[in-house]
C-alpha cells in the first residue's frame, strides 16, 4: 500500500515526498480511509506510531475541497480543531500539520498557555482553517472572542487519556458544547480505560475502533 492508494491530493503527496515518507504506517493504513469516509474514530495508538499523520492527512484532504486562497479572514474559518494535553505535543502536532499542508492554501496555527496571547490573537483573527490547541488557552481565546468555533466540522482529541489525567474533562465539555452538533470526531488514546470508553461514548458518534 502507498499513500497514492488513498487518493490524496497531489499537493499532499508532494509534502510527503518532501518529508521522506515512502509508505504509510499501520495506523495510517487503518485510519486514513476511515477518516476520509467521514466516520468517527476511536484510535488506540501511542506516540511514535505515526498517528499524527494518520489524522492530519485525511483532515487536510477533506478540508482542501473548500480551501480558499483568498486573503480575507472570513474565507478562512476554523474547520478543524485538534486538542492536545500539553504545549509540547501541540507544537509537535502543529509542525507536522504545517509540513503536510505546506503546498495547499490551508492555514494552521497553534495556541497554548504560558506565553503572550497577542501574537496568537493576531494569527487567529487573520483566519485559520486548522487550530491545534491546549484546552485552557483555547478557552481564554474563546472568552476574548479571538476565535469562533461555529464552523468546526472536525474535532480531534489527541492523547485523550492524558487529557483526562490532567483534569481537562470540564474544559473539554465546555469546548465541545460550542461546536456544531454535526461534525466528525476523532479520539486517540494510548490506553482504553473505562474513563476513556465513557468519554468516547459521550463524544463519538458510532465510532470505528482502530488498534495497532
Ligand atoms: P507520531 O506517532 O505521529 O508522533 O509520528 C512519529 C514520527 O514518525 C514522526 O517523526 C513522523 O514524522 C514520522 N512518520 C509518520 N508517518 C511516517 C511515515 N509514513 N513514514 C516515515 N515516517 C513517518
Amino acid at each position: 500500500l502507498t499513500f497514492a492508494d488513498f487518493g490524496l491530493a497531489p499537493e499532499i503527496q508532494r509534502a510527503l515526498t518532501d518529508q521522506g515518507y515512502t509508505r504509510p504506517t499501520p495506523i495510517q493504513e487503518q485510519a486514513i480511509p476511515v477518516v476520509l469516509q467521514g466516520r468517527d474514530v476511536m484510535g488506540a495508538a501511542q506516540t511514535g506510531t505515526g498517528k499524527t499523520a494518520g489524522f492530519s492527512l485525511p483532515i487536510i484532504q477533506l478540508l482542501l475541497a473548500h480551501a480558499s486562497s483568498s486573503m480575507s479572514p472570513a474565507r478562512h474559518p476554523v474547520r478543524a480543531l485538534i486538542l492536545t494535553p500539553t504545549r509540547e505535543l501541540a507544537v509537535q502536532v502543529a509542525e507536522n500539520v504545517k509540513a503536510y499542508a505546506k503546498h495547499t492554501p490551508l492555514r494552521s496555527t497553534v495556541v497554548f498557555g504560558g506565553m503572550d496571547m497577542k501574537p496568537q490573537t493576531v494569527i487567529l483573527r487573520g483566519g485559520v482553517e486548522i487550530v491545534i490547541a491546549t484546552p485552557g488557552r483555547l478557552l481564554d481565546h474563546i472568552e476574548q472572542k479571538n476565535i469562533s468555533l461555529s464552523q468546526v466540522q472536525m474535532l480531534v482529541m489527541d492523547e485523550a487519556d492524558r487529557m483526562l489525567d490532567m483534569g481537562f474533562l470540564p474544559d473539554l465539555q465546555r469546548i465541545i458544547n460550542l461546536l456544531p452538533k454535526q461534525r466528525q470526531n476523532l479520539m486517540f488514546s494510548a490506553t482504553f480505560s473505562p474513563e476513556i470508553k465513557k468519554l468516547a461514548a459521550t463524544f463519538l458518534n458510532d465510532p470505528l475502533t482502530i488498534e495497532v
